[in-house]
């Protein structure tokens, strides 16, 4: 088995000034509700959340919700972060296709569970600025692409795991596509508008798909061929 890439111990990972607030995150905010994987757990606690939000909202960067990041865009809550990357479950090996870069914050959360994350935009502006961030923090196994991601990113498929981070009105067919037969598993809150379920899909031995449905959540709209039009977001 590939293991993720060991950090880059001359960069700025796991910062000690706010080590105690990421500490206080996992004790208040994931564990109760149920994240153990030690996995995520690690990454949760070392990736420095206050460099992917911009200055006026970092004194809340641990905070318990989303956070605006420029754009009419979010960055997820950190225990939403969290329970997707507990839910792909990538066990340290594949790659991970991610849908809505964002803040690049999930993405450098995943980077630390996969051996190699893609991870796809459709604002030219917050990818830029995730890239910065990813580079400043030596995370050098996550690969930025400005594109439509409601079409997933063929070339690299099949994916261990796709973790969709906007709201779809349905799961795009081509994501399902882009699974991995046997272990992929794509994680996706789909529904109406302003209100959705996060789902957990897979393929069974059969190659039938099963859905999980786990709980309610709120997303900004995936915007894009297979997703919600701009006028309807
Ligand atoms: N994972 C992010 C949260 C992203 S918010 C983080 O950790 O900060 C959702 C993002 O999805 C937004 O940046 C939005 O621009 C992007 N998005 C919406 N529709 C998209 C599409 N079709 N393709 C790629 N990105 C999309």
């Amino acid at each position: 088995m590939q293991e993720p890439p060991p950090f880059n111990a001359t960069r700025l990972i796991d910062p000690p000034a706010t080590r105690p607030l990421r500490q206080d995150m996992i004790q208040q905010q994931l564990r109760p509700r149920g994240i153990d994987d030690p996995n995520v757990l690690a990454a949760m606690a070392t990736i420095p959340r206050e460099q992917f939000i911009p200055s006026i909202h970092r004194e809340d960067a641990y905070g318990d919700g989303p956070l605006p990041i420029g754009d009419g865009q979010t960055i997820s809550q950190p225990f939403m972060v969290a329970i997707m990357a507990q839910l792909l479950c990538p066990d340290g090996h594949g790659t991970v296709l991610e849908i809505g870069t964002g803040s690049g914050y999930g993405a450098a959360i995943l980077s630390r569970l996969a051996t190699r994350v893609i991870t796809l935009e459709r604002i030219p502006r917050l990818l830029d600025q995730a890239r910065a961030r990813w580079r400043e923090l030596g995370l050098d196994n996550i690969e930025g692409i400005l594109t439509d991601g409601t079409l997933g990113y063929p070339p690299q498929a099949p994916y261990e795991g796709i973790c969709v981070t906007a709201a779809a009105p349905s799961t795009p067919t081509a994501l399902i596509q882009q699974l991995h037969p046997l272990r992929g598993r794509l994680v996706i809150p789909t529904g109406p508008r302003f209100m959705q379920t996060l789902h957990c899909i897979h393929r069974d031995a059969q190659g039938n798909t099963v859905t999980q449905s786990h709980f309610s959540c709120v997303f900004v709209p995936l915007i894009g061929q297979q997703g919600w039009e701009e006028k309807d977001a």
